[in-house]
């Protein structure tokens, strides 16, 4: 096939899973890139996907963040300083400000955080060729957590179970049905059994190591505010900073799984992290989590080192 016909074929392709690229993102796609990691998107089929912990013994699997998609005419997406960091943001005062003045619903609504969104590190097992893609990054929609967290207690006993655990994990199985923006649903999921994960799949970094937070100035330029003139005043070219400009890629801003599903409100608190006998007392012949976390750091700063 020509360089052309590829290209096109990604790009309709692209199209199809719905993201268009070119848009900021909160995820650092560079960071990502060298970590070897890809970013998951489900199939309209069924999907298989085995959960990675994170190194952080006590911390929920999933990582919630808090983002503002599609803001000004680059449709950028920005991480929310207000829910992330209990910092000032820009967004959340501007949707304040229209619901105080009785603005349409929908204009508010478009400013919104909320639902808010679920990273997991992720092993797709769907079959041998999307298992060798190794830990994969899962941008995933509140739904899709809800349910995790649903099938995470036994409906019976009520005991929880840790889908993620490294010995005792489960699969997650799901099924989406539908591609656009207004006709994603998931449906379908179960747990299924599943046998040890690969200790060398578990050198993950830390969620916020991945993530990027906000310039403010170029969030308030998006948001149409001039109060920034250094932002405002350079042409479109310009005006992303350096260290943001490395991550202007085909991104998963605009997602089919950016849309609510409809139990998406459902405001779901991840359980307490169980406590399993092998959380720190590893099977024999398998390294602690001190070691695999040891190899983790030193991928990661292997990763984040300057190219030369
Ligand atoms: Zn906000």
């Amino acid at each position: 096939m020509s360089n052309r016909l590829g290209a096109i074929q990604g790009e309709a392709k692209s199209l199809v899973s719905g993201q268009w690229g070119d848009r900021l993102s909160f995820i650092n796609a560079v960071l990502l890139e060298r970590l070897g990691m890809k970013q998951w998107m489900s199939k309209e089929e069924s999907n298989f996907l085995r959960i990675v912990p994170p190194l952080t013994p006590d911390a929920y699997f999933g990582f919630k963040v808090h983002v503002h998609f599609n803001l000004g005419v680059g449709k950028d997406a920005f991480l929310c300083p207000r829910m992330m960091k209990k910092e000032r943001c820009p967004a959340c005062e501007r949707q304040d400000e229209l619901k105080k003045a009785g603005a349409d619903e929908d204009v508010v609504k478009s400013l919104s955080c909320w639902p808010p969104r679920y990273l997991f590190f992720v092993i797709d097992k769907k079959n041998k060729e999307t298992e060798a893609e190794g830990v994969q990054l899962y941008n995933a929609p509140n739904s899709i957590n809800a349910e995790i967290i649903g099938l995470s207690k036994n409906k019976r006993t009520g005991e929880l179970i840790d889908i993620s655990d490294p010995e005792h994990g489960k699969l997650l199985v799901f099924d989406r049905k539908g591609k656009t923006s207004t006709n994603t649903r998931y449906s379908a999921f179960e747990l299924q059994d599943d046998g040890p994960l690969d200790p060398a799949l578990m050198e993950v970094p830390d969620f916020e190591e991945l993530l990027i937070m906000p310039d403010l100035a170029l969030m308030r330029h998006a948001l149409g505010q001039t109060t920034e003139p250094a932002a405002t005043d350079k042409p479109e070219s310009e005006r992303v900073p350096a260290d943001q400009t490395r991550t202007r890629t085909r991104e998963t801003t605009a997602t089919p799984e950016t849309v609510k599903a409809p139990d998406a409100e459902k405001k779901v608190d991840p359980p307490a992290a169980p406590k399993t006998e092998t959380a720190q007392a590893p099977a024999a012949g398998r390294p602690s989590i001190d070691e695999i976390r040891a190899k983790a750091k030193a991928r990661l700063a292997a990763a984040q080192a300057p190219k030369v």
